[in-house]
């Protein structure tokens, strides 16, 4: 992010475009509720009094919404001033399994999203994802998530390495049967993996030729919502057993929502 395009909160008014991603309650009225803004990166921010019934905020601080938010910035924490909703994700908010993903991204965004440091494109894929949960229908959702995953680690610039083994950088062939090394961040060649293998190795995963092509066409798709793609039940169980991996191993971040969500997706 160029310095110049920055914007940097100070003392006083300032407003922007913001998702609510997580909220708890603050003495007997308040809720310091945190939101991801499209300029400002994350934010959190008390609302002062939300929790009373005559508050004209209290509708629009809940989780998921998209709103327009006017904040004030004293000596310390954020003011929320006022809100003006731009679409309310009620949906999210009262299918149970929707309410799953939307919290398993929202929370990744929590995780990973830095204050006073904007990244639009992560502002976008998380509106637009929550527009597509919108939609999604069972077949979509089983691996939206997924999708969701990798775009955010290819926005972070931690995407796995697809086209050069990670160990002697030779371009690499598909096969049937491909090992990614977790560790070293993307495939390693047949012949570095028959050099150095240990069958110890935790982080050394076998994966489907169908498994990376279907990552590369996620990661080649930039944040546009991916419609209509066709991913196998054991191509499905890959990716989500070396993403979920490949993201706790890079970024050292765990999701409380993940068990939520794995329980869902279990149901069906
Ligand atoms: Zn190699």
């Amino acid at each position: 992010m160029k310095e110049s395009l920055k914007k940097i909160i100070k003392m006083g008014s300032f407003q922007t475009e913001a998702i609510i991603i997580k909220q708890f309650d603050l003495g007997e009225s308040d809720k310091i509720i945190t939101c991801y803004t499209k300029d400002y990166g994350k934010i959190r921010a008390v609302a002062r009094g939300v929790r009373m019934s005559k508050s004209p905020i209290s509708g629009t601080v809940l989780p998921f919404n998209y709103n327009y938010m006017v904040f004030y910035q004293g000596r310390s924490m954020p003011r929320i001033n006022q809100v003006k909703n731009i679409y309310s994700f009620t949906e999210l908010r009262e299918n149970l399994k929707k309410m799953a993903y939307a919290s398993y991204m929202a929370e990744f965004v929590e995780k990973v999203g830095l204050e006073n440091a904007p990244n639009q494109a992560l502002f976008s894929l998380l509106l637009s994802n929550f527009y597509q949960l919108l939609k999604a229908g069972n077949d979509e959702l089983k691996y939206i998530d997924l999708i969701f995953n990798i775009k955010v680690l290819a926005i972070l610039g931690i995407k796995p390495e697809l086209e050069h083994c990670v160990i002697c950088n030779r371009e690499l062939n598909y096969y049937q049967q491909n090992i990614f090394n977790i560790e070293h961040g993307g495939l390693e060649c047949q012949d570095c993996y028959k050099e150095h293998r240990d069958e110890t190795d935790i982080y050394r995963y076998f994966v489907l030729g169908e498994t990376i092509q279907i990552i590369k066409k996620i990661l080649g798709n930039g944040i546009q919502p991916l419609l209509n793609i066709k991913i196998s039940d054991r191509a499905c169980q890959e990716i989500e057993q070396l993403i979920r991996n490949f993201t706790i191993f890079h970024l050292d971040i765990k999701l409380n929502s993940c068990e939520f969500l794995n329980m869902i997706k279990k149901l069906g």
